[in-house]
């Protein structure tokens, strides 16, 4: 008989986060639990169909139900007095999702490294992240962006990563005032309004630092996150490239600022964790 997909404890994390996408609460029955979740994993067709021992049960489902009897009995994440059927997530639960336990953390890990290592025919990727919200999903194609070291460094920036941002933030500039913005809204075609993108820190400077050997791979990656991409109007696209005083990125106070603090503009976050510290900021801040 071939092995479980995933085991009861490697499915631990993805489960807890399932849940608490679908608000908190699922109900057994309505939200084609079984599905979703194995799209979610990139689970194959014949993965999910797959019989127990002596051909009884269907595997993925007995995962899927010993995983949260146990996320019941041993962790206390699932409530234990919900209506039939229903599953939800208990304070324990959702504290979980927000900081899951590293034994949780590193069986999601392994299952997945596992998996990039052996991936079945007709299996889609592991995700990077066993979550389905708009920040996983930057995340996971900030981690998707190439490397290609040649004479010197090049960076392929991935216009899908840009694009993807632009979306989530409804094509709001980062830097406008929402209700008084310094640029009006500039519509297209399609419907969709006009903005741009802005990398905190450039090729350029990327480029320099590689040629000196001080771009770890940490960095690199943070290069080539979401975290290094705000979204902007033309104007203060601008405005940022060209203002005399330089304008200089603050992470910690999210803003622009110049050195003698004359000018200063506030840079709106509408993405939880979008942004957050990077190695490249290091500089003791
Ligand atoms: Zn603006
Ligand atoms: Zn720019």
């Amino acid at each position: 008989m071939a092995e479980q997909a995933i085991t009861q404890e490697q499915l631990f994390l993805p489960l807890l986060h399932f849940i608490s996408d679908h608000g908190g609460e699922i109900d057994r029955q309505e939200d084609r639990l079984l599905d979703a979740l194995a799209d979610r994993l990139g689970l194959t067709d014949e993965e999910r169909s797959r019989t127990t021992e002596g051909g009884s049960r269907n595997q993925w489902r007995s995962t899927v139900e010993f995983s949260r009897a146990k996320l019941l009995d041993e962790y206390r994440a699932i409530d234990n007095d919900s209506p039939q059927g229903i599953w939800r997530l208990t304070d324990r639960g959702r504290a979980m999702v927000e900081h899951p336990p590293s034994e949780i953390q590193e069986s999601f890990r392994e299952w997945r490294q596992r998996r990039l290592a052996h991936l079945p025919q007709d299996a889609l990727p592991p995700p990077f992240r066993p979550s389905g919200r708009a920040v996983t999903r930057l995340e996971n194609m900030s981690q998707g962006l190439t490397r290609e070291v040649t004479e010197t460094l090049r960076v392929k920036r991935n216009a899908g990563l840009a694009k993807a941002l632009r979306e989530e933030y409804k094509y709001r500039c980062q830097l406008c005032d929402d209700s008084h913005p310094d640029c009006p809204p500039i519509p297209m075609a399609d419907g969709r309004y006009y903005v741009e993108v802005h990398h905190l820190h450039g090729l350029a400077e990327v480029a320099a630092r590689h040629e000196h050997g001080q771009l770890s791979d940490s960095e690199y990656a943070n290069l080539t996150s979401w975290h290094n991409i705000v979204v902007v109007c033309p104007y203060h696209h601008m405005l940022i490239h060209h203002h005399d005083p330089p304008l200089e990125f603050v992470r910690n106070e999210l803003a622009f600022r110049t050195a003698d603090g004359g000018a200063a503009l506030k840079i709106v976050r509408r993405l939880e964790s979008h942004l957050e510290a990077t190695a490249t900021d290091g500089e003791g801040k």
